[in-house]
This record gives C-alpha cells, sequence and structure tokens, in this order.
C-alpha cells in the first residue's frame, strides 16, 4: 500500500525499523507515524469505542480527533496519527475505556522546563509560520511550538498550484510553500522551533502568558512570553449518516496526509462526499496516485468548488452527482460499500433513488471548523460565525482577541484559505511585536499592506461571505473593517 511512483512527488523515506503491532511485526520507516506504518500494513482497525464496542479508524490524521487513540509501549492513549514510530515500539489496539497498565506508578513530579521568549507562537501552518517570520524581523524573540512532526501544517499535503498573486506563491505547489515558509523560519537566529510538542493550556502570570506543552507525550513544558498567537488551524467536519464511524471513511485532509505526506495508498475505490474545492482536489489527487474515485456527490443543486477544478475531475470520467447525499457506509469491521439517493427541492429524500457504489474508501470533504479550544480556555470572547466556519474568537483589526496579548491567526480565526492564513500571520506577528514595543512604527505600512491584500482577496465572489463575517465580528469590538 506504499506509493514507489508519483507524478509529483517524491517520498524520501527514513532508515526501516519494526514496530510490533499486537505482537506482530510491522515494517515501518523512521519519520513516519505509527498510523501510516499500521495503514501501510493493511490495518484499518486501531480501536474500539468505549460503549458499543465499534470498531474505529483513522479519521482526521493531524492529532484533532480520537479515532486512532492505541497502547503504545504499555500507554494508552496516545494520538497514532502524530506519534512518530521508534524501532522496537509495542502498539495494541485499546478496546473500550483504556487502563493505565497494573506497573504502572505514579510519575515523579518534576518541575517543567521553562522557555522563555517576547512572542510565543502555537501552530507552524501557514498562519503560524508567516507570524513568527514577521515577528522575527521586527525584532521580536520568537517561539513557535507545532504537536505535529512536521512544520507547514495542510501546506504539507497539497501538491496542487495556489491562485492568486505571484507575492502570495500564486502558481507555486503548497508543499513547496510550506518548504520556503519552514527555510525562512529556519534561517532566523531569533525564532527558536518546538515540534511533536502540544500546548494543552494557556495562563496568565502578571505580565506574562504561560502556555503549558507536551513534548513527545513525554516532557512537560512552559513557554512564557508577553504576547501569544494562536494559530491551530481547523478540524474536519462530520455528518450523520448511518455507520458514519466504519474505519474507512476519513477526511479529506487525512487521505491527503496518507497518499502526499506519507506515500501511502489510502485504498482502492473511493466516494466523495462534497464538491467545494477541497473534494474536488482531492478527486484529481487521487486520480494521481493510481485510485478510483468512482463519484463525488454533493447536496446543493450546483457544484460549490471553481469551474476550473470541476471541469477537469469530469474530463478524467468521474460523474458529480449534484443534489445527491449519503445515506449509509456498509461493511463489517471496515467500509465495503456506500449508498447514496437523490434529495428533492425540499432536502428530501427520493424514494427509489438509492444507487450502491462498491468502495473500500469514503471521503468527507464537507467543510471544516476553527480549532478555538485553546482561546476559549484562555478566556477570549467567542462568538457563532456562520460565515467563518462556526465559533471564533472576537478580534479586532489587528487580530487581537478580547484577552490583550493574545492574537488569532488563520483557520482558527475563520475558515479560509493558506492565502489569508499568510496574511493574517503576518498581520499577528507584526502586531504582537509592536504592542510590546518592540517594532519601531514603520512596520505599520506592513499591517496595512497585508490589509489591503485581505480587502482584495475577499472582494472576489468566494471571499465575500467571508468579508461579511469579519464584519459580524469587527462590530463586536467596535472596529472597521
Ligand atoms: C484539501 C485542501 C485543499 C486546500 N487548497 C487550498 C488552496 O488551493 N489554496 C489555499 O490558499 N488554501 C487551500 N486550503 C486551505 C489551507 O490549507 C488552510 O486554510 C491553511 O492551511 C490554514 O493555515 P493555518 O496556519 O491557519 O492552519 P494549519 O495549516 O491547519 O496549521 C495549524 C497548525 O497548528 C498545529 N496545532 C494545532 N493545535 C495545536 C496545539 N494544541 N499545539 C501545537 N500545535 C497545534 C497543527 O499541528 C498545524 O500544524 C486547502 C485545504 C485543504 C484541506
Amino acid at each position: 500500500m506504499r506509493l514507489k511512483y508519483h507524478p509529483i512527488l517524491r517520498f524520501e523515506r527514513g532508515k526501516e525499523v519494526t514496530i510490533y503491532f499486537e505482537g506482530k511485526p510491522v515494517k515501518a520507516y523512521e519519520g513516519e507515524t505509527i498510523a501510516m506504518a499500521l495503514h501501510a500494513a493493511g490495518v484499518r482497525v486501531f480501536d474500539y469505542s468505549v460503549n458499543k464496542n465499534r470498531p474505529r479508524g483513522l479519521f482526521c490524521a493531524i492529532g484533532k480527533c480520537s479515532s486512532c487513540l492505541m497502547i503504545v509501549n504499555g500507554v494508552p492513549n496516545v494520538r497514532t496519527c502524530i506519534t512518530l514510530v521508534e524501532d522496537g515500539m509495542r502498539v495494541e489496539r485499546q478496546k473500550g475505556r483504556a487502563r493505565l497498565p497494573a506497573e504502572a506508578k505514579p510519575p515523579e513530579f518534576r518541575e517543567p522546563k521553562v522557555v522563555s521568549a517576547d512572542i510565543v507562537i502555537i501552530g507552524g501552518g501557514p498562519a503560524g509560520l508567516m507570524a513568527a517570520i514577521n515577528a522575527a524581523d521586527a525584532g521580536a524573540k520568537v517561539v513557535l511550538l507545532d504537536e505535529n512532526p512536521r512544520l507547514g501544517g495542510q501546506l504539507i499535503k497539497q501538491t496542487h498550484k495556489f491562485f492568486g498573486k505571484r507575492e502570495q506563491f500564486a502558481g507555486v505547489r503548497g508543499v513547496e510553500i510550506a518548504r520556503i515558509l519552514e527555510d525562512e523560519a529556519r534561517k532566523r537566529e531569533n525564532i527558536e522551533i518546538f515540534l511533536e510538542t502540544s500546548a494543552v493550556g494557556i495562563f496568565q502570570d502578571g505580565e506574562e502568558k504561560i502556555v503549558l506543552g507536551v513534548r513527545k507525550n513525554k516532557e512537560l513544558l512552559e513557554f512564557r512570553g508577553r504576547a501569544l498567537v494562536v494559530a491551530t488551524g481547523a478540524m474536519e467536519r462530520m455528518i450523520p449518516f448511518e455507520n458514519n464511524d466504519l474505519p474507512g471513511i476519513y477526511g479529506a485532509g487525512a487521505i491527503q496526509t496518507l497518499m502526499n505526506t506519507y506515500g501511502v495508498k489510502p485504498g482502492d475505490r473511493v466516494l466523495i462526499v462534497g464538491a467545494g474545492n477541497v473534494g474536488l482536489i482531492l478527486a484529481y489527487q487521487l486520480i494521481q496516485a493510481g485510485v478510483d474515485v468512482k463519484a463525488i456527490v454533493e447536496a446543493m443543486p450546483k457544484v460549490g468548488g471553481y469551474f476550473v477544478h470541476a471541469a477537469k475531475v469530469r474530463r478524467l470520467g468521474v460523474p458529480i452527482l449534484t443534489r445527491h447525499t449519503i445515506l449509509r457506509a456498509e461493511g463489517k469491521e471496515r467500509v465495503e460499500r456506500a449508498v447514496v439517493a437523490q434529495l428533492d427541492d425540499n432536502w428530501r429524500l427520493i424514494p427509489g433513488t438509492e444507487k450502491t457504489f462498491d468502495v473500500d474508501v469514503i471521503a468527507l470533504a464537507v467543510g471544516l471548523r476553527p480549532s478555538i479550544e485553546l482561546l476559549h480556555q484562555a478566556g477570549c470572547q467567542i462568538k457563532f460565525v456562520r460565515e467563518l466556519g462556526g465559533h471564533v474568537a472576537v478580534r479586532d483589526p489587528w487580530m487581537e482577541t478580547t484577552v490583550r496579548g493574545i492574537f488569532v491567526a488563520g483557520d482558527t480565526a475563520g475558515i479560509e484559505e493558506a492565502t489569508t492564513a499568510m496574511l493574517e500571520g503576518k498581520i499577528a506577528g507584526i502586531a504582537a511585536a509592536l504592542r510590546l514595543g518592540i517594532a519601531n512604527e514603520s512596520w505599520l505600512k506592513e499591517i496595512e499592506k497585508a490589509q489591503r491584500d485581505l480587502d482584495e482577496f475577499r472582494s472576489g465572489p468566494f471571499g465575500k461571505h467571508v468579508a461579511e463575517g469579519i464584519r459580524k465580528l469587527l462590530a463586536e469590538v467596535g472596529g472597521n473593517a
């Protein structure tokens, strides 16, 4: 199930190692996560649910859900999608509620290691990286943490070329943009980077903000700074249908992680739910990886994504069934079939229109919602704004939330695109440095320029509703768009 050839990507695999899944050896490569290695070996069931003992498999592949929790070296509840393999590792399925091993002793309490900077940035996607680069250039000492093993956020799996302006990487593939931003961040001496490090809480100590971090599930760290940028991205939405928890049902981003980041084929025959840009791009990328895409179903009367993407997918022979939805997934321990049906103008199912697709993968490309948990916990005012994808933090035009010194950027601030995430990251990074009195006033021009670029970007047909959502947020703080 590992891809040997890809028209665009080359997979540089690390040294071969062996992990043990329920006692049986499984070949893996250094640099890949446990979930990817197991998937490549054909394992689909990762754990069984707590109450009904239902099989569960990989769903988000970026550490945001609980579908891939397993017991690793005796430790339960390990997120195997973001934990790297190590030679000799023992991995077992978790059945029901996890228990600590009988021989486990309470850990010895040790003071967490303290890492101090002017600005702490949570999330190393396009928003967090741009915040770090700009804050560092404005003179701030920055620490950047990300819970995934690689920098770049969602960009590391996007093989298509971006639209927009040249200065915002138009014509460059997402994977390449991630590489450029990572190189830029790494060459600045005033940026310190911590990977495989999850932020688990935000606290205030006098003038300082504290971000509590856990590195590699083992080490406790305390990141201290006078300002904070939260750029934790988004998570995939789920929709209700029968058996929507069967292994083999993934968020679209998880399928991209499997095939584009780790070179693992997600399956052989796929049904995609959702014909927005993400669903359309995913169909094309699956075909590039040699996977048969049976159809895309879309509940709306017309395709939501760009015409150019839809035309390309149709040319490749993939039917797009508008006014259709998924009714159920069928299969014993993994997806074996998907049943879809047509909807009438009042969103009711039309009896007798059911169609069955013989598939082993169902990809849900039904949207994202902002990851605001840390902002909520930190006491930032939260508001539901439909146009921004759900609950978001109220913030001003400089991306500062209602808690002074806590800034937000990217999908966490409202679901949009990598291009806007980078511009918001730039604003948040500079604004944080200005707020601390580190950046001089000449940086104001950079903020104004980024704001103009955002306005221009959002004036198009796809950006108008986002602009409306932002107006609602700014109304809360009395700011202008
Ligand atoms: C299939 C697909 C196709 C797309 N195509 C395009 C396109 O063509 N053009 C475009 O502009 N955009 C595109 N996008 C959207 C774009 O990828 C996102 O809008 C963008 O990546 C958002 O950037 P971000 O930095 O806000 O979040 P992300 O890229 O999601 O990065 C967030 C980072 O935060 C880290 N993180 C989260 N929580 C924690 C925590 N508690 N502790 C530490 N780290 C944490 C994550 O590990 C992650 O690395 C696409 C998205 C998808 C899914």
